[in-house]
Formats: C-alpha cells, structure tokens, sequence
C-alpha cells in the first residue's frame, strides 16, 4: 500500500497543478512553516526545454567524456540567422561568462557606465576588481538614453544597456536605439544585453545586431537561459565585432559543455517551440497582472520574464513577509525603487501560492 505522508500530499499536488488546491488548503499550508514553495525571485523559463533540445541532450551522452575542441558549428548556424561573418559571433557559458570577462576588461580602462536598477552580477564583478561603475536613474521606468549621453567623460569606457531591462521589463525606441548605437560607438563601445529579446514581437526586428554590418562597437549578448529553458546547462551567446570577439576568445577560461552545446544546436530558432514557450510565459505574465489588479497593487506591463510590482510598501518589508510564507521574490536596492518587488514568471502552480500570500499579507501590512 502506498504511505502518503503529508509532505508526500504536497508533492503529488505540485504535480497535479493549480487546481488541486484552492484558497482555503493553499491559506492552511502557507501557515504553517516550510521551506520556499515558490521561487519567484528568478527569471528562468519553467517550461523547460523544447523537445529537439531534450532529445539532443540525452544523445550527447557518448560526448561527455570529451572537451568540446571546435564549437564553429553553432558559431556558423548563428551568423547565418543574424547576417554576420562567424567571427562575428562567440559563445559563452550563459551569457554572464560574456558580460563579466568583457565588461572587467574593457572597463579597468575608466569607468562604466548603466541604468538602474538593471541586471547587474557582471557589473557588481567589475566593481569588486576596482572598476567604478556610474549608475543612471530611469526615466518614466524607462532607460534613459540623454541621460547616459550627458554623463559620459573622457573617464568612460563602456556603456552597459539592457534591453528588455531587468527588472522594469520596459525597452528602448529600436530608432532611438540605433542612433544611439552609432553615434556613441564611435568613440564608447557599448553592449546591449538581450537576454529576453525573443519574448518580443517580430524580435528580430528589435536587435542592434544588423549596426555590426555598420562597424559599430556593439556587444550584443543573447543566452539560450531564458526563452530557451536551458539556464542550468549555462549556454550563451555575443554577437560583436572580429576583435571583441577575439577579446572574449582570449580572456574565457573554459570551453562550453556538450549538452549545452547539444541542446543550443537542436533549438535555436525552434519557432515552434519559441511560439509556445513565449505563449506560455505571456500566459504566466497575465496571471500576475490580474494578481496585481485584484490587490490594487500598480505594476509595469513586461516584456521579460518577471513583472516589476510596486507593492505601495517598503519592499523588504514585503520580501519578508512573502519569505515567511514560502514565497520569495526578488527587490532591487535602488531609491527610486523601495516600494517595488519583481516576481518572476514561474509556474502557475507557484504563481497560485503568490495569490493567496500577497493578499494575505497587503491585508496586514500597513502602507
Ligand atoms: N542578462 C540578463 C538581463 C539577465 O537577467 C540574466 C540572468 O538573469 C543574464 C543576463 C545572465 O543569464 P545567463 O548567464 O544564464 O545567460
């Protein structure tokens, strides 16, 4: 016979789904203490990999006791989609490998300088080696791009653009962008991290990638971590002129993986695949917007993987009590921001403990 413990009744209804559990058991379990049953704080794609990339996986195992030595065929199949030359393109171990290595060396030449709040572990990796990095507000939730060009010297040697940003999920003007790009670039390299770009609409009309055939001094990053599901097999991509890419080349320190590299190959530009994970996180998007709605909480419509909620009280206060039921989400330590968390896209399944916890919590806590 089969013991169903408690712990057991919990794990067969994370399976099950959302409808399993309504309200009333959901409120009964999150009173009680337990450990983090929805992890809201990151941005990754639940949906996982698409099927080609499952099926490369696992026929990679006869690799695995090798090093990847030529990595020229993804290289190649990239170029081809963005209308590069090859030594246009690198690959990295998710997209951050490229965006610290780059942004540490090209920034001990001066200082750095990024919107806030944006996506910033690579930033904070240039810091801790000494490099000042000079942080611009956002206007209207917005990067503001005057901004960034009023605050250049003769000190500044990077830019650092994000595009959807983390966490507001607001972008750019791609006119505006492009002007930017090639006025700027002349004289300030800048990288353009599109980690989220495939949720967009028509994305490959809304990449900078086409100014590299304008000699512009872009780095565009990518990554197969978010609409591509493969985070953990930490595969990404920068698509750059002949000698930034050599730059890359020269400061990585390890090769790629082979199921990374496997799973990368089977589903780039899958557009089946792309449609449902996109139509599947669009879907997890619309369930917070109605959470926020529901709890009159305002809240920044996304184009990323996260939705930037400002809770209308102190955020860490928010965080905690969210914490203490399970919940946790992500806040960013930013002044104009102190009232606002960012809730990750996650499964509904996940979504559904945030539901019952934020209502329960914006009842006793005061504003
Ligand atoms: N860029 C942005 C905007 C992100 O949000 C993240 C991860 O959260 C990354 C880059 C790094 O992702 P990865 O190294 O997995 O490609």
């Amino acid at each position: 016979m089969v013991h169903l413990n408690r712990r057991k009744i919990l794990q067969v209804a994370s399976i099950m789904g959302p409808t399993f559990l309504g309200n009333k058991e959901l409120n009964a379990q999150l009173s009680c203490d337990r450990p983090i049953r929805a992890r809201l704080n990151v941005t990754e794609n639940p949906f996982g990999p698409s099927l080609n990339a499952r099926q490369a996986i696992a026929a990679c195992i006869s690799k695995a006791p090798y090093y990847i030595e030529d990595e020229s065929e993804l290289r190649v199949k990239i170029a081809q989609y963005e209308h590069l030359k090859v030594e246009q393109v690198g690959l990295s171990n998710g997209s951050l490998d490229t965006l610290s290595l780059l942004s540490a060396d090209i920034g001990r030449n001066g200082t750095i300088i990024a919107p806030s709040p944006t996506y910033s572990t690579h930033l904070s990796y240039a810091q801790r080696r000494g490099i000042t990095v000079d942080f611009i507000p956002l206007k209207n939730h917005k990067i503001d791009l005057e901004s960034i060009k009023s605050a250049i010297t003769s000190q500044t040697a990077l830019i650092y653009l994000c595009n959807p940003n983390n966490p507001t999920g607001t972008v750019l003007d791609i006119s505006e962008l492009f002007s930017f790009c090639m006025e700027i670039s002349t004289k300030i390299p800048i990288i353009i991290d599109e980690a989220y770009y495939e949720l967009l609409s028509n994305f490959s009309q809304k990449t900078v990638a086409p100014l590299l055939n304008k000699n512009a001094d872009i780095i565009v990053t990518r990554t197969f971590s978010k609409v591509y599901g493969l985070a953990g097999l930490r595969i990404g991509y920068c698509l750059a002129q002949p000698q930034r890419i050599k730059q890359l080349y020269s400061l990585t320190t390890t090769s790629r993986n082979q199921a990374g590299y496997a799973a990368a190959q089977a589903c780039f530009r899958d557009s089946n695949y792309l449609q449902g994970a996109v139509n599947y996180l669009n879907s997890c998007r619309n369930i917070i917007y109605k959470i926020c709605r529901n709890n009159r909480l305002p809240y920044l419509p996304s184009e990323g993987t996260f939705v930037y909620i400002n809770t209308l009280r102190p955020a860490q206060k928010m965080k905690d009590a969210l914490m203490s039921q399970g919940v946790d989400v992500r806040i960013f330590n930013d002044p104009n921001y102190l009232n606002w968390i960012r809730v990750g896209t996650a499964t509904p399944q996940e979504l559904k403990f945030f539901e019952v916890a934020i209502s329960n919590i914006i009842s006793n806590t005061t504003k």
